[in-house]
């Protein structure tokens, strides 16, 4: 039965009962009962369009989700212990969407156990404690994801508090970081001389971890070849390439399937959550053999709940779903038409300083002026908050929460983009 409106001291409970910490968007949030499609809807039957949920990837209650899951809760749920087909039926398919050679899985829950787990494989298969990571990222929460965690959006001293086995590289943003445009050809060779100089002073890394296109930048595209030139480095000092695909692999960039794809470069050990389990917790780690045997000389991995019956069977119906509806294709034709159009906004719009993304990962960046790059971050949430006024949820993300972050159910349709244009467009036009 569907929740009484009237019940609204829901979020006043929330706050009592939840850790402070554990946020919710927005001050005056609209209280959600049911998704469909990219769709949320709230409890006085308002209809929402969502453009920021890449966690339900195949969109919100697709029925051969939910009905695999439901079946198969049904028939069987268990710990990975037991003996049963559905997990290495799942572990072949997410196998088979990875190059030659990643032929070993672990299944986890989240994405913060995803990259942790990616950490200490290369900690235990290279016998190494350092690890190199870039600079403005988010990888999770756990003791390991969290510390190669320097975005300050997360934690304001994320760069001062990090253990001595955490070497950070500058971010790669070749639109407002350090180097900009054509010079940002020089991240690479200044992230490989820290590798290299790690190396000289006798810490050579057990792995270098960093998203594979910047997510928590906005969507902003690594430059050309700056993964290839890295993983080389991390390499020749005998050390792992570590991509987190957590936010951008999985058919959301369109174009690619998985993020390292779009830069030409092959990692060793693959960190994936969120969009895999379409809103079910699923993460898996996948490498290759000679990797994964060698964890056994740093640790123990059990995972109660990674890869059960139910997440196994969840996780095979989601890429069902990409494969059978097209969805990685969607991506690319609806993404590329909602880029199109927010670059012709940005043409009416000072504020909006560059497009970044591809296929259905695209950033908003707002600035106060077009040369200095000012941060618009009072404007951004401003906007966001008008937004949900006309029915559109959308977050700001980044360093400086400035960047709208645009990443909607792969299921989105063209009209569904344009209402989220038209809508922005307005709220430029008449205020926030
Ligand atoms: N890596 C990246 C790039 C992420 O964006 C996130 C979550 N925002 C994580 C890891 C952690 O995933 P989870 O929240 O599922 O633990």
């Amino acid at each position: 039965p569907a929740e009484t409106p009237v019940d609204d001291d829901v979020l006043a409970r929330r706050h009592e009962v939840l850790a402070e910490v554990q946020e919710h968007y927005y001050a005056a949030p609209p209280r959600i009962e049911r998704g469909w499609r990219e769709h949320l809807i709230d409890v006085n039957g308002r209809v929402y369009l969502d453009m920021v949920n890449n966690v339900a990837s195949v969109g919100h209650a697709h029925p051969r989700v939910v009905e695999a899951g439901s079946r198969q809760m049904h028939l069987l749920n268990t710990n990975s212990r037991f003996h049963y087909r559905a997990i290495t039926d799942y572990a072949d398919r997410i196998a088979a969407t990875l190059p030659e050679g990643f032929d070993t899985v672990f299944f986890v829950n989240s994405g913060s156990e995803a990259t942790d787990l990616a950490i200490r494989l290369a900690m235990a298969a290279t016998g190494r404690p350092d690890i190199v990571a870039m600079r403005e990222a988010y990888h999770g929460w756990t003791y390991a994801s969290d510390a190669v965690s320097t975005s300050i959006a997360d934690n304001p001293h994320a760069l001062s508090t990090r253990p001595d086995w955490v070497h950070t590289v500058d971010a790669a943003n070749s639109y407002r970081g350090k180097h900009r445009g054509a010079d940002a050809e020089k991240y690479a060779p200044e992230a490989v001389a820290v590798i290299d100089e790690l190396a000289a002073s006798g810490r050579p890394p057990a792995g270098m971890i960093a998203e594979t296109y910047f997510g928590n930048a906005g969507g902003v595209a690594l430059p050309e070849g700056y993964l290839g030139a890295v993983y080389a480095a991390i390499r020749r000092h005998g050390g792992l390439a570590i991509a987190d695909e957590v936010q951008v692999g999985y058919g959301r960039l369109g174009e690619w399937f998985w993020g390292f794809q779009q830069q030409g470069a092959v990692p060793d050990i693959v960190a994936v959550a969120k969009s895999i389990g379409g809103g079910h917790p699923l993460g898996a780690v996948v490498t290759r053999r000679e990797i994964a045997d060698r964890y056994r000389t740093g640790g123990y991995f059990f995972s109660s709940t990674g890869g059960s019956p139910v997440s196994s069977v969840i996780g095979m119906a989601v890429l069902d779903v990409i494969e059978q509806e097209g969805l990685q294709e969607n991506a690319r034709v609806v993404g590329a038409h909602l880029k199109r159009r927010l670059e012709e906004l940005g043409k009416k719009h000072d504020l909006i300083g560059t497009v970044h993304g591809s296929g259905l990962y695209l950033g908003v960046e707002f600035v106060r002026d077009r040369e200095t790059l000012e941060p618009a971050t009072t404007e951004t949430a401003a906007i966001c908050d008008r937004l949900l006024e006309l029915g559109v949820i959308m977050q700001p993300t980044g360093d400086h929460q400035n960047v709208l972050k645009i990443k909607p159910p792969l299921v989105v349709t063209r009209a569904s983009v344009d209402v989220f244009v038209d809508a922005l467009d307005r709220v430029l036009t008449t205020g926030y």
